[in-house]
């Protein structure tokens, strides 16, 4: 196999979501030559979701509301958030958010304030929307730069180090071919993992590829137990934004024979009306609130009768009467998909979306590898076993102009290692086995992506982590990464293959080692918030052998 194309530049940025994009941006106004990478078009990932109508940034009222926006962060965080990192935000985000501007994003302040999701208190929020506008702003904006070359529709796979330095990656371009891009430094901002789970509501190129990127160049994960589920529409539109906002007007979650689903699962003296209304304050799943039971009913119900097919929401009519602002775009955005919630059966089901945890760094988004970056949903942050809504738009922006600067010094200090890429793409090759491999990537992708739905998901067991942790061995004893990446037609399935099988590890054995409920984490068999585990999980490399501590 042969390298196609040797490209040179200060900073290489893998991901263009709106993470990418900010730092792309502060960079290349100050001159340095920089290569945006995204695995489909610039304006990408989760940031520009298509099957969401907006997205909410949260932003710190005034100088009184700093210490109050930090506690309901750690409220909502149960103890495992970076508590820097956090300060930082409440500090910068009034700022940044007057820059989404300057980067193509009209965000615009909803009238009055309300409370983000998981938030105890009212602050501004702003909306961001209209993705093909801010598409076309973007590339115009881009085009202006003759210092920021833009590749799409490739796949980075491989970061090279030298002397424990970032000296440059590989890529594989829009055509199958090997590319190396010989940099200074790297800014990681390739989103989060929603993929790697069968029902999702992020979009394909979101796939953990950073997570396993950064932890194979040395740096560490923590967190990555804590994964939002959201419900999510299966039926009539599959993969479309559920607004929990609704469930203020729903009266019961029915099966196929319009039995409810929820009287069985509720304690008695948990009332329903009063579980719903609790429900209708937070889009994703948390074991900290009695609404909890609203999804566990729907998950136990699926693990009992391996139903894909989702549960009914009854609605009243007066739904259609409440004007909010809150409530008239979604029921809008609804109607151009065609779907009415009281005439149409609305059928959901718990959607992986976003995760909390990921990339260890610093506050100038510093990894502890010389050189490389991680920003945006790939990094662990301010989030912690809950996410309070509002905060990772603007963290991308917060941490996006952050590692920029600190990206910026790095590049005016620090010359272009010499590097031989054909010496290096060698030894990447040497680890691509070719043995007899009977699966492939495609099996391995839809096996592994079955078995994170179905065992982790809203509901934890240790027996359902085990049986899921030995069928990913079983498919890595049958995989062969080296006879897929002959063709250049299957090369990026045969990665995402190989990637799958190590981030499910890390997944299930992160939940796994969890033995308690916390959050978005729910353990069936330690359904109890523990104080033993008021620690974060860091997951390290060592000698070639993975590490799992808990540490505060
Ligand atoms: C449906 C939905 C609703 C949400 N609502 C909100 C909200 O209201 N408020 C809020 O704050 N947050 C919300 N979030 C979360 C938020 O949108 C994301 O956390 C954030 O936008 C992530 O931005 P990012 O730039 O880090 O990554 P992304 O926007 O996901 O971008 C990732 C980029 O990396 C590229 N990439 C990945 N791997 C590679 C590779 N190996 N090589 C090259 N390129 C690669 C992708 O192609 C893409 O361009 C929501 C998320 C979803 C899915």
């Amino acid at each position: 196999l042969k390298i196609t194309k040797t490209l040179e530049t200060d900073v290489l940025i893998v991901g263009a979501g709106i993470a990418g994009i900010k730092a792309s941006h502060e960079l290349v106004q100050k001159g340095v030559k920089v290569i945006i990478t995204t695995k489909t078009t610039v304006v990408s990932g989760s940031s520009f979701f298509p099957l969401k109508a907006s997205l909410g940034t949260q932003v710190t009222k005034d100088e009184a509301d700093k210490n109050v926006f930090l506690s309901d962060i750690e409220a909502v965080s149960h103890g495992m958030h970076d508590r820097e990192l956090a300060r930082v935000y409440v500090e910068e985000i009034p700022k940044r958010v007057k820059e989404y501007q300057e980067i193509g994003i009209d965000a615009t302040r909803l009238n009055g304030t309300r409370k983000a999701c998981f938030a105890n208190n009212e602050r501004d929020i702003y909306l961001l929307r209209d993705w093909e506008a801010i598409r076309k702003r973007v590339k115009t904006i881009f085009s202006e730069y003759s210092n920021l070359q833009t590749i799409e529709n490739c796949h980075v796979f491989s970061i090279v180090k030298k002397d424990n330095k970032i000296v440059g990656a590989f890529l594989i371009n829009k055509s199958g071919e090997f590319v190396f891009v010989h940099c200074k430094t790297i800014i990681l901002a390739s989103g989060g993992f929603g993929s790697i789970y069968k029902h999702n509501l992020n979009p394909n190129d979101v796939d953990g590829s950073g997570h396993v990127l950064a932890f194979e160049t040395g740096a560490k994960l923590v967190n990555m137990e804590f994964i939002q589920f959201i419900p999510g529409i299966t039926s009539p539109n599959y993969k479309t934004l559920f607004g929990e906002q609704t469930l203020k007007y729903c009266e019961d979650l029915v099966d196929d024979e319009g039995k409810s689903i929820l009287d069985s699962e509720l304690p008695n003296d948990v009332n329903k009306r009063e579980m719903l209304d609790i429900r209708s304050s937070h889009g994703p799943f948390t074991h900290s609130l009695e609404s909890k039971y609203f999804d566990i009913a729907m998950m136990k119900r699926i693990l009992q009768d391996k139903n894909e097919k989702g549960y009914r929401l009854l609605y009243n009519g007066k739904i259609y009467d409440n004007q909010e602002e809150f409530y008239t775009v979604y029921l809008e955005w609804l109607k151009e998909k065609g779907i009415d919630v009281v005439k149409d059966q609305v059928l959901i089901a718990p959607f992986a979306h976003a995760s909390n945890g990921g990339v260890v760094i610093d506050s100038f988004g510093q990894t502890g590898v010389e050189g490389l970056f991680a920003i945006g949903e790939l990094s662990a942050g301010v989030e912690g076993a809950n996410r309070l809504g509002g905060n990772s738009t603007g963290s991308c922006m917060v941490f996006g102009k952050r590692a920029a600067m600190a990206c910026y010094q790095y590049v005016q200090d620090n010359e272009l290692s010499n590097v031989d890429p054909v010496i290096e793409f060698s030894k990447i090759q040497s680890s691509w086995d070719e043995q007899d491999g009977s699966y492939s990537p495609r099996q391995v992708i839809d096996e592994i992506r079955n078995l994170m739905w179905y065992y982790a998901n809203v509901i934890r067991n240790e027996e359902g982590l085990t049986f899921a942790l030995n069928e990913v061995e079983r498919l890595r004893e049958h995989y062969s990464i080296g006879n897929y990446m002959i063709d250049p037609n299957s090369r990026k399935g045969a990665l995402k293959a190989k990637n799958y099988l190590s981030l499910a590890t890390i997944l299930l054995t992160a939940m796994k080692e969890r033995k308690e409920s916390r959050g978005a984490h729910f353990r069936e068999d330690f359904s109890n918030e523990s104080t033993e585990f008021n620690k974060r999980l860091y997951i390290s490399q060592k000698n070639g052998k993975v590490e799992y501590k808990f540490n505060k």
